[in-house]
């Protein structure tokens, strides 16, 4: 008999060869087991297109509601798209559109498997990362100074009363000026969502910044995070969690020498080269999930690759495809697991556990798709396709 799952999951589909692989799992993995009222939205981008993009606002609001969503890769489309699908215009990224209205901040989990050794032996936790995704260097304003002169911050206050001026320096010859910002409200957001994440993984959360050099700018981070963080003692508490700040060189030193299970907050710059070296330490995008978290504690999971464009040209060619869906399928577990656990259902918390086992269980046992088996250790002798991965899951589940 299905489980049944008391309140309602919004599910995005998406494009490409990650909405092949969606339906796969929905119909051999999720339906067979589950009795779950999903709220679908279908954000093929062709019916972003006819709706003018309504459809990924109308999902928007569902999460909003109804507290947990799921979705599949999309296409964020470019000129090309909008000639291949002979889209009205370049419609900007749901993902984006999604992240504005929750006012979410992304946080990337890879998925840990003993055959599939990350590049640093320490890791064998995962390592999340959160990254603020507002401001700094990108939404800054840049000038290239041909020659000598005075560079200064003005800022001028709106209700009147005197501007308040720094000088940035004297210039004896030509040279390059930028200014950035970011706002206390972006960063408390921020601050909210790496707690609300942090206590939601049971995870300790760390943030570094270089504030012994920016004592403002970086300062005015570390405060805000300290800030948030002690309004969050009794959270902590609960979880068994604890709150670290450090230098950011300290914290990249600390990471490189740790076994994982943290949340490592970063800001904006740091969150963008940081959560690159991470994913490609622990292997492929296609064990790593991605959850936007709001700080009011609205979960949206996905997987972190795109579409998977390639694979779906051989796809529609006829060609057999290797497409790696873990990443997907722990989007789905992630999300009916935080269902269950809002809901306190502990039998769908343990379904999705079941799940996650069966696919370990499966690359253990040597059954994988072609982008994990040239990094197995050991190597098997041949790798599995798409649908045969998913087949040898329902098989073990
Ligand atoms: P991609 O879909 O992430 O794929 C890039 C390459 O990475 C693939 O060609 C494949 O390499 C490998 N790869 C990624 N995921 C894989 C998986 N699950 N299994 C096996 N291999 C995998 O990026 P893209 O092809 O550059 O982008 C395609 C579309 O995705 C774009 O239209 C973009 O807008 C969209 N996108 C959406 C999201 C999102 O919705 N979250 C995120 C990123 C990109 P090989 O070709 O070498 O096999
Ligand atoms: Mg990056």
């Amino acid at each position: 008999m299905a489980i049944k799952v008391k309140n309602p999951i919004v599910e995005m589909d998406g494009d490409e060869m990650t909405r092949v692989i969606w339906k796969m799992i929905k119909d051999k993995l999720i339906l067979p087991y589950l009795d779950v009222d999903l709220k679908y939205f279908d954000l093929h981008v062709k019916v972003r297109d006819t709706t003018d993009d309504k459809v990924t606002f109308e999902a928007a609001e569902a999460i909003k509601q109804y507290g947990v969503g799921v979705k599949c890769a999309t296409i964020t489309p470019n000129a090309a798209r909008v000639k291949e699908y002979n889209l009205k215009k370049q419609w900007a990224s749901p993902n984006g559109t999604i992240r504005s209205i929750l006012d979410g901040t992304v946080f990337r989990k890879p998925i840990i498997i003993k055959n599939i050794p990350p590049a640093v032996r320490s890791w064998t936790k995962p390592i999340m990362i959160g990254r603020h995704a507002y401001g700094d260097i990108y939404k800054n304003s840049e000038l290239v100074v041909t020659g000598p002169g005075k560079a200064e911050i003005v800022f001028t206050p709106a209700g009147g009363g005197a501007p308040q001026t720094v000088a940035i320096h004297e210039f004896k010859g030509p040279g390059v000026i930028m200014g950035m910002h970011n706002t206390e409200k972006s960063i408390r957001s921020f601050a909210k969502a790496c707690i609300q994440y942090a206590v939601a993984e049971k995870a300790d959360l760390w943030f570094g910044a270089k504030d012994t050099i920016s004592k403002q700018y970086h300062g005015f981070f570390r405060d805000i995070f300290a800030d948030e963080t002690a309004r969050a003692k009794a959270q902590f508490e609960t979880a068994g969690i604890s709150y670290r700040y450090m230098l950011i060189d300290d914290a990249v030193a600390q990471v490189m020498k740790a076994s994982g299970g943290m949340l490592w907050a970063c800001m904006n710059y740091d969150g963008d080269v940081m959560s690159d070296m991470i994913a490609s330490g622990f292997g492929s995008l296609g064990l790593m999930t991605s959850v936007l978290v709001s700080p009011d504690g609205k979960y949206e999971y996905e997987a972190a690759h795109g579409t998977v464009m390639r694979h779906y040209y051989e796809h529609v060619k006829g060609n057999p495809t290797s497409t790696n869906s873990v990443a997907s399928i722990f989007a789905w577990t992630g999300a009916i697991s935080r269902r269950g656990e809002l809901d306190n259902t502990p039998e769908v918390v343990a379904f999705c556990k079941r799940l996650e086992a069966a696919v370990i269980k499966t690359i253990e046992s040597g059954v994988m798709t072609k982008d994990l088996s040239v990094i197995a250790e050991p190597r098997p002798a041949k790798y599995a396709l798409t649908e045969e991965f998913i087949d040898t899951v329902a098989k073990q589940l």
